[in-house]
């Protein structure tokens, strides 16, 4: 049995132990700042800028599909003892709130699309056969938006907006963590750097493909923001979300357009499942393009581990596919 006396004792040892031990604790290299990030893209922009200062998970990993996501008990421990949350916004991961609470989160939070002008959704984009369940009901009485806001949430896939997100985030680390606000500031401006560099490679690489070659057919239409800042149009059978399914009177208009426009080529996607489009393929003269990383990097060595080289390899696929031999 402990006896008191005993009990006293063992809590003098523990008291000293702590003693001893604190000291010791204050002279390894500081932790890196624990961020949690919503999707691939965005962990990997904020590891660009956090450099060795932080250490970033993703909840919607590489490959994953964030319109779909179903959070773990693991996502919700990781969030929970996260500093930092980046987040894409333009409701574009419905299931965040519900996990920031279950969570226990208690950290910053930064939407990353803050201050980029937003496409908004046009009406009636297959929307009509979004929701095979329940809800369809709902969705006619105008609410057919209720799964992913009234905008398109696909921002980052135009490079100057890509830039603002990478303030965003800049802004974000320094405040989380002043000790290292400069070096987060260096990086940061550094990676925008990088980012309009890039952005103006892509126009003119996209540049010199002719104005009437400049059509592609896409799984779901999360290329908006390229479309407008690039000036390559994208006709998709599935609608702004990977929940939608495309109806059969969609999939034959867009096998009449592809012949009606001579679209010469249609793109799979990475998170998306590649039968419907290797379909309209099959029926038309169009031939399939490799694959266009829309809502998630590839895995390692891949060649789309990063936004750069994401967009990168979208973009030559494009130009591989659409300039005239
Ligand atoms: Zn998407």
């Amino acid at each position: 049995m402990l006896n008191r006396r005993r009990f006293a004792a063992l809590l003098a040892a523990g008291a000293s132990l702590a003693l001893v031990s604190a000291p010791a604790l204050a002279q390894d290299t500081p932790k890196p700042l624990p961020v949690v990030a919503s999707f691939s893209i965005l962990a990997d922009m904020t590891s660009r800028i956090g450099g060795e200062h932080v250490a970033v998970k993703a909840l919607v990993g590489p490959d994953g599909d964030a319109h779909v996501f179903e959070p773990t008990p693991a996502n919700a421990r990781d969030l929970g003892s996260a500093k930092l949350l980046v987040t894409n916004g333009l409701q574009f991961e419905g299931w965040l709130p519900r996990l920031v609470s279950t969570s226990g989160f208690a950290g910053q939070t930064v939407v990353a699309s803050t201050g980029v002008a937003p496409i908004p959704f046009e009406e009636g984009d297959h929307e009509e056969d979004a929701h095979g369940h329940d809800e369809h009901a709902h969705a006619e009485e105008g609410h057919e938006h209720h799964d992913h806001g009234t905008n398109d949430p696909h921002a980052w896939q135009d490079l100057a907006n890509g830039q603002i997100y990478a303030r965003n985030i800049t802004e974000a680390l320094k405040t989380a963590d002043p000790a290292n606000a400069a070096d987060y500031e260096a990086r940061g401006e550094a990676y925008v750097a990088e980012l309009k560099a890039l952005d103006a490679d892509v126009r003119r690489e996209l540049g010199a493909i002719p104005e009437n070659e400049r059509k592609v057919v896409t799984s779901h239409d999360a290329f908006g923001y390229f479309a407008k800042a690039y000036g390559i149009e994208f006709i998709a059978p599935n609608g702004v979300s990977t929940e939608s399914e495309a109806s059969a009177g969609e999939v034959a208009a867009i096998i009449r357009q592809i012949r009606a426009d001579g679209i010469r080529a249609v793109f799979v996607e990475n998170i998306a499942d590649p039968r419907l489009v290797q379909r309209i393929a099959a029926e038309t003269d169009a031939k399939v393009g490799g694959a266009l990383f829309s809502d998630a990097l590839s895995k390692e060595d891949e060649g789309a581990s990063t936004y750069v080289d994401m967009f990168r390899h979208n973009v030559s696929e494009l130009v591989k596919a659409l300039k005239t031999s």
